[in-house]
């Protein structure tokens, strides 16, 4: 069983506006719910514990829901100890709310140090040349044995409170890991991750965003339906001429479906047949289109946009080349995007097949969506 212990009971704003910083917007919800998402959807985690300031009480519901939060001191050091008084995890990784971003793996590389060790923390190589220096600049500092030290640090919980009660209290702890090391005890280093850089002045605000919306997702989905007399045929949202349709329990639209299962998976969120059961009566005859909508809706409640989409028809008639452009503007004008980031494409399979044979129509689709929280 492993807590995690946000501190985010800073009252300052170095970030500038009327809150504090944790509170701030980033990427459309405050600073703080970003980690506490984290570490709430981590299976590693079973416990999160906010330390909050006095005052902030509305703050933290607005921000954080019903995620336990505790009053913190006027220190860092004394807002961990007053969350430590109330975890009741064998292990506790201590996190500053003004690191939003956590990757999962680095919060698995914490836990699992934590089997070897009686603490962890990510570490960052220092890349830049460091120097001493006043007015003028001094003698350059070696860097091979420096680390830029991050949080979620990870420890033994009864271990990090013997470390706070033996601390003096006249010294301020830069961090965790300080006051362990001071007892004698080994705090390992597992590898940080730029993500988890701290968001401090207001310029940080829009490049941990520009950071945070860097993850890019593809997909794939395919489909196929059966060519049958007296069914229209319905083909990326267009009515095409023909002497036959698709038969299937909706419009059996098969290039919206294949789109549909590709755009799902870039969010891992199932199937057209998990949103609409086949068994379901309501989606008898419905258009296709109802089915897209919903899972580009479902990309865009997450914060993400879809960036490409691509498909393949798979069939010797009808000819598709005529009824491109139709297609083409129809899916992009249902998901909101420009005609060039829709591409329809056409090939048969040479008289093979159930394809061949002019029994049904197949398509591949792909899409590629930009997702916030690439960390995750
Ligand atoms: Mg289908």
């Amino acid at each position: 069983m492993t807590a995690a212990l946000i501190v985010a009971a800073g009252t300052g704003s170095r970030a500038g506006g009327d809150l504090p910083k944790q509170f701030q917007s980033l990427a459309g919800k405050p600073m703080l719910a970003h980690s506490a998402a984290a570490f709430a959807a981590h299976p590693g985690i079973s416990e999160v514990v906010v330390a909050i300031a006095p005052g902030q009480e509305a703050l933290a519901r607005a921000a954080i829901g019903d995620v336990r939060w505790v009053i913190g001191g006027a220190t860092r050091r004394e807002s961990v100890a007053n969350g430590l008084a109330v975890v009741g995890s064998a292990r506790v990784l201590v996190h500053d709310a003004a690191r939003p971003f956590v990757p999962d793996a680095v919060i698995g590389r914490v836990l699992a140090a934590l089997d070897g060790a009686p603490g962890a923390t990510p570490v960052l190589a220092v890349a830049d040349t460091l120097a001493r220096g006043d007015a003028v600049l001094g003698d350059t500092v070696g860097r091979n044995e420096l680390w830029r030290v991050q949080t979620p640090q990870g420890f033994d919980t009864a271990m990090l409170r013997r470390a706070h009660a033996a601390w003096d209290p006249r010294e301020e702890a830069t961090d965790d890991a300080q006051m362990v090391r001071r007892l004698g005890e080994a705090v390992a280093m597992v590898q940080g991750d730029p993500m988890l850089d701290k968001v401090t002045h207001p310029e940080d605000f829009a490049g941990a965003e520009a950071r945070l919306r860097s993850e890019w997702r593809s997909a794939t989905g395919f489909d196929v339906h059966r060519l049958e007399t007296g069914e229209e045929l319905w083909l990326g949202g267009v009515l095409v001429p023909h002497d036959k349709g698709l038969s299937g329990h909706s419009d059996a639209d098969v290039v919206l479906h294949a789109l549909t299962d590709a755009l799902l998976g870039t969010i891992a969120a199932g199937d057209i047949g998990t949103h609409f059961p086949p068994s379901d009566p309501q989606w008898k005859g419905a258009a296709s289109h109802h089915f897209l909508t919903h899972a580009a809706a479902l990309i865009a409640a997450r914060g993400g946009e879809v960036s490409f989409v691509d498909l393949t028809l798979i069939c010797e008639e009808p000819k598709i080349g005529p009824h491109r452009a139709a297609m083409q503007a129809r899916i992009a004008a249902l998901l909101g995007l420009a005609a060039e980031r829709v591409s329809i494409k056409a090939t048969t399979t040479e008289r093979l097949g159930f394809t061949g044979r002019g029994e049904g129509i197949a398509c591949q689709a792909s899409a590629t969506v930009r997702l916030p929280g690439g960390m995750r």
